[in-house]
């Protein structure tokens, strides 16, 4: 099971008190993905530390953005690509997508990739449409690398409150991994007392956890859940 941790534009709780608190959990891949200023914080307390974003060149003119190699110096084990965030407020493509997700694998990264579709989509049943376009984006530049874990999000789960019923995230989640065969995490909302139904679902692989990793022990909680589930 994997458990990573997105800390979004926050400062998050302090790295050596969550590597403490998570250290003796058994069976889980604890990642945290913090803002870019605490990743060297983050490695150097021993955590398994991914960026939220990574670009596909090494160097170059490309304002605000960070490389892999840049990020391998610093100890970083690998990057988010394709959040919600990412697509829907900066304009991030399927093509940027799988491009970034090419480049980290290339380069030596792990990479979590996100994918999911709106409350519109949804409601106007292009659900698996959009899931295929997606997945397919990322499947056609990387295939099924070992080092690729994709983060099914909903994204009118988001922050939001509205967790995606077990049923409805195993759906999802075995569709993707009938397009890609790569282990899938499920993103949206995961609290402390919904971790342990969703993670129960047979394609649900772990978890991406925005919030609730915000909060030492509320994170850990989460971590105990996938534990329990796969023991
Ligand atoms: C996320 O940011 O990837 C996320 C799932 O956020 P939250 O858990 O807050 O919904």
């Amino acid at each position: 099971m994997i458990v990573a941790g997105n800390w979004k534009m926050f400062a998050g709780p302090d790295p050596a008190a969550l590597a403490q608190r998570v250290a003796d959990i058994d069976g889980v891949d604890v990642i945290v993905c913090p803002p870019y200023i605490s990743l060297t914080r983050c490695v150097e307390a021993g955590l398994t530390t991914y960026a939220q974003n990574v670009h596909w060149e090494d160097e170059g003119a490309f304002t605000g953005e960070i490389s892999p190699p840049m990020l391998l110096a610093l100890g970083v084990a690998g990057s988010l690509v394709g959040h919600s965030e990412r697509r829907q407020y900066f304009g991030e493509t399927d093509a940027d997508v799988a491009r970034r997700t090419e480049a980290a694998l290339e380069a030596g990264l792990r990479v979590i990739a996100c994918v999911g579709e709106t409350r519109e989509q949804r409601d106007a049943d292009d659900t698996e449409t959009v899931l295929r376009i997606q997945v397919d984006a990322i499947r056609d530049a990387c295939g099924a690398h070992e080092q690729l874990v994709l983060a099914y999000e909903p994204v009118w789960a988001i922050g939001t409150g509205l967790t995606a019923t077990p049923e409805l995230a195993e759906e999802a989640h075995a569709l993707i991994k009938s397009l890609l065969d790569v282990p899938v995490l499920y993103g949206g909302s995961v609290k402390p007392d919904n971790a342990a139904e969703l993670m129960a679902k047979p394609s649900v692989d772990g978890a991406l956890v925005g919030g609730a990793s915000l909060d030492v022990e509320s994170f850990a909680a989460i971590c105990e859940a996938a534990s329990r589930s796969r023991s």
